[in-house]
């Protein structure tokens, strides 16, 4: 057994190794550095496990509350807090299956859907069909109602930010198309969802992001924009009834069920969760989106003016954008090298830039320096 304070000081050694999001280094990730609250409140709750709301009564109180503070912009107060994107997809799909009235086990999507859709289809048996779209723009909504006639599906997902390039598809359109044809609809707003209806609403993106009465189900992540300890998403249903379908039988337990795909769960990051929100407030969210919007512009607009990079306008805070000289592989390794960490866009052949609430114009500058050197050296510039 070793010595608690030998591993006291293990532990900050390998602290101070670690990259931290306000350092300007973690540029392609779409976490970011915890709001205090959330992480002051995580440790006083570590004790918690979100499967037991008998025990602890406080799981589902703020649960509730949460969705009702979150849920107020789409529309819905009805669903769950899981573990992230991924649970949540895959519980919306689950849940389709469950309340559908179709026999198919086909799912149909744009080929820019995140991976978690294809893991959720492998994982319960389904066929995922994949409408392939440029990745910078939205799905068409006809092309879509072709698929949907061509291949009878049970369950549509599109994506209210997409995770290559920050494209929205257009929610109201593929709504009014799973109404028509009795669709369960699922809106994967991972990333877009605390960004959306604030850019909406200042007319920055054109596509806001409700419960038309074609939407079934909503996810969102507060551990990306939403500033809470890594794990939380919500996962929001038109129906109550739709919550039940993400819950199965648990006798031994007090409540006698668990609702969503883990079992034993952080509590703490829940009550982390609600404390953030309560603290940032849906009016500081709107600040963020604004100014995430526009550092994301300050950054197009300084690459755009480099003769050596092709960039893409960004829709939401997510920059793309290619190097003339380098294959965008050997440009993120070299920017690796120069302790900037991005992340790839391989359908654009391009390199992401994801401006989250901790990277400032300091950050990005350092960034586009970063960017100048390593193409100078090559005599570019
Ligand atoms: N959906 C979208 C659009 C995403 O961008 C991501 C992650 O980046 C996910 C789902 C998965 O989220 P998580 O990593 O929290 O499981």
């Amino acid at each position: 057994m070793e010595d608690f304070n030998e591993i006291v000081s293990k532990l900050k050694d390998l602290y101070s190794r670690t990259p931290k999001h306000f350092d300007g280094s973690i540029l392609g990730s779409m976490t970011t550095w915890p709001h205090p609250i959330g992480v002051y409140a995580y440790q006083l709750f570590i004790h918690v496990n979100g499967n037991d709301p008998v025990v602890f009564p406080i799981v589902q109180e703020l649960e509730k509350d949460l969705l009702a503070t979150i849920g107020s912009l789409y529309g819905s107060r009805h669903g769950l807090f899981t573990s992230g994107g991924t649970e949540s997809n895959i519980l919306a799909l689950f849940v389709a299956r469950r309340v559908s009235r179709s026999k198919s086990n086909v799912v149909v999507a744009p080929s820019t859907v995140h991976a978690s859709i294809d893991k959720a289809c492998q994982l319960m048996g389904l066929r995922l069909i994949k409408i392939p779209v440029n990745p910078l723009s939205s799905v068409d909504p006809d092309v879509l109602e072709k698929h949907v006639r061509e291949h009878n599906p049970f369950a549509v997902v599109v994506t209210a930010g997409t995770t290559e390039s920050g494209v929205v598809d257009k929610v109201k359109e593929v709504s009014e198309v799973a109404s028509k044809h009795d669709v369960y609809l699922h809106v994967d707003a991972a990333f877009g969802g605390l960004l959306i209806p604030f850019l909406y609403k200042h007319g920055i993106v054109d596509t806001d992001l409700f419960f038309y009465p074609g939407v079934s189900s909503i996810s969102v992540d507060l551990h990306k924009n939403g500033r809470a300890p890594i794990p939380s998403s919500l996962l929001f249903f038109k129906d109550e009834a739709y919550v039940d379908k993400a819950c199965f039988e648990m006798n031994y337990l007090p409540s006698g069920v668990n609702c969503g795909l883990l079992g034993t769960r952080p509590g703490a990051s829940l009550v982390a969760s609600w404390a953030v929100v309560k603290a940032i407030g849906l009016e500081g969210y709107e600040k963020q989106a604004l100014a995430q919007q526009e550092i994301a512009l300050h950054l197009f607009n300084e690459l755009h003016s480099r003769e050596y990079i092709e960039v893409f306008k960004p829709v939401l805070p997510i920059v793309v954008w290619r190097s003339r000289l380098y294959n965008y592989i050997d440009m993120i390794k070299k920017l690796f090298n120069e302790g900037i960490f991005l992340y790839k866009s391989p359908s654009l052949q391009a390199a992401r830039a994801v401006i989250m609430p901790h990277v400032t114009r300091e950050h990005v500058d350092a960034l586009l320096k970063a960017l100048d050197k390593i193409h100078e050296r090559s005599g570019f510039n």
